[in-house]
């Protein structure tokens, strides 16, 4: 987890030239605050409840499904990666990659969905904002400040998408903060750019790999899968005795690389030609981190796939579901009965956030045990 002192490239954010904390704190003596944004996220308490998060499979499905916590790690690992080569600022990176998912509910995107659906009118809720709401508010471990206080150039790549309402909400909160780009149209930093591309990699990748271990996807549909398809093929050509999961991996194994090298080659060719003078020139460019055309359609076209054939398969969507209801219930359980929430969350001024808030940050077993504690019902035999 070495720091790149010196060898950043010109358009890489520079810890040296952070636009720091909310909050004025003395520099660590050992670490710059990049690397002391990662530290404070790995510490974190909802950093630790990823571990328990669906990320497409339940929690309780199976020991060897990817959790939000280990497609975390992933990404953190890929983004490093290509950071490195590109001198782009790695302990950012790192950090951003491992608050990304920190705002995600119990049971996935179906957690969000149920969230979104019970606070409309409430302002609803969205991932992103959670995470930030996270860093920014909910974890509360030290003396003088809520929150981890954690640089702006962190938080900036943690608010990955944001409304225009939103936004001009955030900024009013927040005057020139990391809500204003979307309203002026720019872009996040390399790093964050390139952690939204690492994302993207991790989770194509793992979802091939999970949703042929559940089996709900087979290796015959994948060869219907261009971009999946030339590495097995190629996978085949090198090992013709090579056979199911070790082929499988291989496929995989291929495969990211290859969407790696493609990032690092696209990115650093289009870098080169606009040569960004420093991190705010390459906020003000158009998004530079990226696939190059050919492998960004093939990309699109195996996440077309995972959506029809894993993400909207009835057995996971009927997981989902009972996931949803399970959320909603506890949301109207909690508003009906504040008290069965800890004191906190149920003295709040705004008791629909701090229910929100609360659920949020729940693992999926924690989420089962409470709902049946609550409504006196099982919602899944096999939890
Ligand atoms: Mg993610």
């Amino acid at each position: 987890m070495s720091g790149h002192a010196g060898a950043l490239a010109p358009y890489a954010c520079d810890p040296a030239r952070s636009r720091g904390r909310r909050h004025a704190e003395p520099p660590a003596p050992t670490r710059n605050d990049h690397q002391r944004d990662r530290d404070r996220i790995v510490h974190s308490t909802a950093f630790r409840r990823l571990v328990y998060k669906t990320q497409v499979f339940l929690n309780h499905e199976g020991d060897l499904f990817r959790t939000r916590l280990t497609h975390s790690l992933e990404v953190a690992q890929l983004g490093r990666s290509i950071a490195r080569t590109l001198r782009l600022n790695e302990d950012l990176v790192e950090a951003i990659a491992l608050a990304h998912d920190l705002g995600h509910t119990p049971f996935g995107h179906a957690g969000q969905d149920a969230l979104d659906e019970c606070l409309r009118g409430h302002g609803g809720f969205e991932h992103n904002l959670q995470s930030l709401r996270v860093v920014d508010r909910l974890e509360q471990r030290y003396p003088d400040f809520d929150g981890l206080n954690l640089t702006f150039e962190t938080r900036e790549g943690i608010l990955k998408h944001c409304t225009r309402r939103r936004a001009e909400e955030l900024d009013a909160r927040e005057p020139g903060g990391v809500a204003r780009r979307f309203l002026e149209g720019t872009q996040p930093s390399l790093e964050a750019q390139l952690v939204n591309v690492a994302d993207e990699i991790a989770y194509s990748a793992h979802d091939i790999d999970d949703g042929v271990r559940s089996g709900l996807l087979t290796l015959e549909q994948l060869e219907a899968v261009p971009l999946v398809a030339r590495y097995l093929a190629a996978a085949r050509a090198d090992h013709p005795r090579l056979a199911g999961r070790r082929l499988l991996f291989e496929t995989i194994r291929r495969l990211l690389s290859q969407l790696v090298y493609d990032v690092i080659d696209h990115t650093g060719e289009r870098l080169r030609q606009l040569a960004p003078v420093d991190a705010d020139a390459a906020r003000r460019a158009p998004p530079l981190v990226g696939f190059g055309e050919a492998t960004r359609a093939e990309v699109v076209a195996l996440k077309r796939f995972l959506f029809q054939a894993l993400y909207r398969h009835p057995q996971v969507v009927a997981k989902t579901n009972a996931g949803r209801q399970v959320v909603r219930e506890l949301y109207a359980a909690y508003l009906a009965a504040p008290s069965e929430m800890p004191a906190d969350y149920a003295q709040a001024v705004d008791l629909p956030r701090a229910v929100a808030d609360y659920i949020a940050g729940m693992t999926d077993r924690f989420a089962l045990r409470e709902h049946q504690r609550l409504t006196g019902r099982a919602v899944f035999a096999d939890a």
